[in-house]
């Protein structure tokens, strides 16, 4: 079985990838992840004991560290999920987003091609390196306008998006000035289960639940293509397998939704699961004055991937969100422990300064 060392392995959907890759022992896994607050080592929790998982503590800016990794592990395959990832947060403090997104990625191209060069010529043709990145690149649509393509301009509009904008470029250099094995995937709005709160689905179930308003930016008109997490996970792999060496392929759900929709969605299931009394929790809604800058509407053009490696999504937002509701309700634990200083605490103790 191929190794692969997985970046940003703790938080939403690189947890994700990585559960699936165990238990369809796709790939054995070392996973490096620095442990920021949207990271949760819980979401791994059932790996214990599974030798063929490796978690490592520590920044992908690190040249030193990724190079030991690299030497020690001899990976087959590298996959980039490592980022700052809330556009919100960007808005605040783009600092941090261009040191992970764009300089991280940066080293990790850097130590991987020294590491690259010196395999055996059946390693090196073996070997993948595979950025994971977001429609966001491509800016935002006009409702008429196509769905985004692989060939679509980059025009990103806030700090995150041109920091995944930035990375790519050095992605894309790397192949062509190097001939660096490098694959791209641009990815829509995930949902699923293991979600940091922040998020626009997590934030939403749990605010309704404990009674608090559900903020809706604007009119709640604008538009993000959503894909169930497991979805993503399964392209990422036919990526891997199957992928053109150089090349981006578009991921995307085929499900246009409005943010109003997608919350009037969520209250509409809460209202049946967890019902109350003459109260519907559509009635904590509030609109909120718009993020700067934010997108109109994001669509993905997935025909690519469909077409050449045979991909495409399978789960029905319906039914997805149910389960993601669902998950929700049934791990309150986990809730408890991202959202508790506690954990933040246990985080500091155990991992800060090795
Ligand atoms: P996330 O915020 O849930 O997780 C990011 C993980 O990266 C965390 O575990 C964090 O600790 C880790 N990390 C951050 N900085 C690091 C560093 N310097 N070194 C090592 N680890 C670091 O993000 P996510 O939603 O799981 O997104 C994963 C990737 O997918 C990101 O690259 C993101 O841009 C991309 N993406 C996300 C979505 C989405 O809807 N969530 C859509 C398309 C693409």
């Amino acid at each position: 079985m191929l190794t692969a060392l997985v970046t940003g392995g703790a938080g939403f959907i690189g947890a994700n990838f990585i559960l699936l890759a165990r238990k369809n022992q796709w790939l054995n896994i070392i996973n490096l992840d620095k442990l920021t607050y949207a990271s949760n080592l819980e979401n791994l929790a059932e790996l214990k004991g599974d030798r063929n998982y490796h978690f490592v503590q520590g920044d992908i800016s690190n040249i030193e560290l990724v190079s030991y990794l690299l030497n020690q592990y001899q990976p087959d395959i590298i996959i980039n999920f490592a980022a700052e990832s809330h556009v919100d947060r960007s808005i605040f403090n783009p600092q941090v987003f261009i040191q992970t997104n764009v300089v991280g990625t940066f080293n990790l191209l850097e130590v991987s091609r020294f590491y690259w060069q010196k395999l055996s010529p059946q390693k090196q043709q073996q070997f993948r390196f595979l950025h994971i990145s977001t429609d966001e690149v491509y800016g935002s649509l006009q409702p008429d306008e196509p769905a985004f393509r692989e060939d679509t301009p980059y025009a990103p509009n806030s700090p995150y998006a041109a920091s995944k904008a930035a990375a790519y470029h050095f992605v894309r250099a790397y192949y062509h000035t190097y001939k660096l094995p490098t694959l791209t995937t641009n990815c829509s709005n995930n949902y699923g289960m293991r979600q940091f709160p922040e998020k626009l689905i997590p934030l939403t179930i749990l605010n309704a639940l404990d009674g608090k308003s559900l903020p809706i930016y604007g009119d709640g008109q604008n538009i993000r293509d959503w894909l169930y997490v497991i979805d993503h996970c399964e392209a990422i792999y036919s990526v891997l397998q199957q992928g053109k060496i150089g090349e981006t392929y578009n991921i995307g759900g085929l499900n246009e939704q409005t943010n109003l929709t997608v919350v009037n969605k969520i209250c509409a299931i809460l209202d049946e699961l967890v019902p109350k009394p003459n109260f519907s929790y559509s009635s904590l809604i509030n609109f909120v004055p718009d993020r700067p800058g934010h997108d109109r509407r994001y669509a993905i053009d997935c025909s690519k991937i469909r077409r050449d490696l045979g991909w495409q999504p399978k789960e029905n937002f319906d039914s997805g969100l149910r389960k993601t509701v669902q998950w929700y309700l049934d791990n309150s634990d986990w809730v408890n422990q991202v959202r508790s200083a506690t954990y933040q605490n246990w985080l500091k103790q155990n991992y800060e300064n090795r």
